[in-house]
């Protein structure tokens, strides 16, 4: 893993990462709430004629609700839907993934934010997610880990992943370089947005896609779950952190 570490940042002109922070997307990275946004989507869609597979939904994470319901429509009908159609859309899917428990956090999650911590790195938040309760929610799953100055959510941004900007935005937030920092991210287009703000970013495959749905968007490294970069995070440190 150290020599690979080496090669990957070598090779990615990265070698001078100093770490300071880590920029952390949330579903399907702090919480395992895919499978039920993937669920609600495609209910929601089915009930207004349209076909998105489960799975797909997996592929799109990190889109905005309209982005998502025009590439359907476009694809499908060649035009894209209107504002009221597509908020009563999301509305509905929104509704749906409220009916399903609420989601657990990823295993693993928690003790690499408590290495990360015990380490005095920044932990930013960059995620598409627009619910007001968040905060509230992280502080009790994850206690004195996060604070509002360090999140970026979609009240923050005019454009959502994958546009660079919500990570940009974190870097702003968090006044750091691209070079000062990782980004953890289980998403193709969160990966995509993550790189071109110019981070180093860390892939971990939580869902259904094939691990070549991540590294084709450039992850610079890839775990099969929040766990394993949870195991691995000393070695990390130690390459990033001397
Ligand atoms: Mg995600």
């Amino acid at each position: 893993m150290q020599q690979e570490l080496k090669n990957k940042t070598e090779a990615h002109g990265n070698d001078s990462l100093r770490l300071r922070a880590v920029l952390f997307d949330m579903d399907g990275v702090l919480y395992n709430s895919m499978p039920s946004h993937a669920k609600a989507w495609h209910r929601a869609m089915a009930e207004f004629g349209y076909d998105l597979p489960e799975e797909e939904v997996y592929m799109h994470e990190g889109r905005t609700g309209s982005s998502t319901i025009n590439l359907v429509s476009q694809r499908q009908y060649g035009v894209d839907e209107t504002e009221e159609r597509i908020e009563e859309i999301y509305k509905v899917k929104s509704d749906y993934f409220n009916e399903y428990p609420p989601a657990e956090p990823m295993p693993g999650a928690l003790s690499l934010l408590r290495q990360l911590k015990a380490r005095g790195l920044k932990i930013l938040i960059v995620t598409g997610s627009g619910q007001h309760s968040l905060l509230d929610r992280l502080n009790d799953h994850f206690p004195g880990i996060f604070s509002r100055e360090l999140m970026v959510t979609a009240f923050d941004v005019k454009h959502g992943k994958p546009d660079p900007e919500p990570y940009l935005m974190g870097l702003q937030k968090g006044g750091l370089r691209a070079e000062e920092c990782v980004v953890v991210e289980n998403a193709p287009l969160g990966v995509r947005a993550a790189k071109a703000a110019g981070i180093f970013t860390i892939a971990v495959n939580t869902g259904p896609l094939p691990d070549s749905a991540l590294t084709d968007e450039g992850a610079d490294l890839l775990f099969p779950s929040m766990q394993a970069l949870s195991d691995a995070w000393a070695g990390l440190a130690a390459t990033w952190m001397r």
